[in-house]
């Protein structure tokens, strides 16, 4: 017997794209990119690639990528860089229709798993082979460390580093609300004014999700400021590197300083 897939191609329909929104006053293709910076005295520039290239952040609720990886996927997507969300807990319909929002106002795309479903996401070898298709022309894989006391995180976590088992693509773990000790971050993204205001429109879209005390201005700004100090910046998103592409590497700049 011929078993059919359990999570349809994005061809057959089984995934919503929604068209990326984009700042009026921001250049889609700008001439140089600057990305993770390692210090304000050693600036890392690169010249904006011909071939796009795509940053996907893997969130296992509607919120997650926002709360972790908003800032870094806001600037990205407001440089020209394609953002895609892949939300692991489509089952929602009512987290399905913010989440949409939510990637709009990121100026990312959002791709979902109808079949997941909140509080119960399970490892599958279906799920891993969808998203390993999900996957197939990414730059930068994000998602939640698997250390996390949420199972849907841990599972994400599970699927996503299964996924990329075979992959050379380049891996780092965003830190949620419910990681634990072992998110150690290792890469820092320092953050603008501008990419948290956008990463604030976005999480006001989750209107379930308002009143939790990890979404308020004043934890997210916390937060933001706490691992700006760790990592040598005012403001900065901690990232957790697996496995980096020294070949996607942005060509140093003033490295005679
Ligand atoms: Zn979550």
């Amino acid at each position: 017997m011929v078993m059919a897939p359990r999570h349809p191609s994005k061809r057959e329909g089984g995934s919503h794209r929604i068209g990326a929104y984009r700042p009026p006053s921001a250049p889609r293709q700008p001439e140089r990119v600057r990305i993770f910076l390692p210090s304000p005295r050693r600036p890392v520039d690169r010249p904006f690639s011909p071939s796009t290239p795509e940053i996907v952040a893997i969130s296992p609720h509607a919120d997650d990528a926002e709360y972790g990886a908003g800032c870094l996927l806001a600037a990205h997507a407001a440089l020209g860089c394609r953002v895609t969300i892949v939300l692991m807990t489509g089952a929602n319909e009512t987290r399905v229709i913010e989440a949409k929002a939510a990637a709009a106002a990121l100026g990312a795309d959002l791709i979902l798993d109808p079949s997941g479903s909140d509080g119960c996401l399970e490892i599958t070898s279906d799920r891993i082979s969808w998203l390993e298709t999900q996957l197939a022309a990414a730059s930068l894989v994000l998602a939640p460390h698997p250390d996390d006391t949420h199972q849907d995180h841990r599972a994400t976590a599970g699927i996503t580093a299964t996924a990329l088992r075979r992959s050379a693509t380049a891996l780092s773990w965003y830190r949620t609300p419910s990681s634990g000790p072992g998110f150690s971050p290792t890469a820092f993204f320092p953050i603008l004014d501008e990419a948290a205001a956008v990463r604030g429109r976005a999480i006001d879209q989750h209107q379930t999700q308002a009143g939790r005390a990890y979404l308020r201005p004043e934890h997210l700004a916390l937060k933001d400021s706490w691992f700006g100090w760790l990592g040598g910046h005012r403001a900065a998103e901690p990232f957790q590197v697996v496995r980096h592409q020294f070949g996607q590497l942005p060509r140093l700049a003033n490295t005679d300083k």
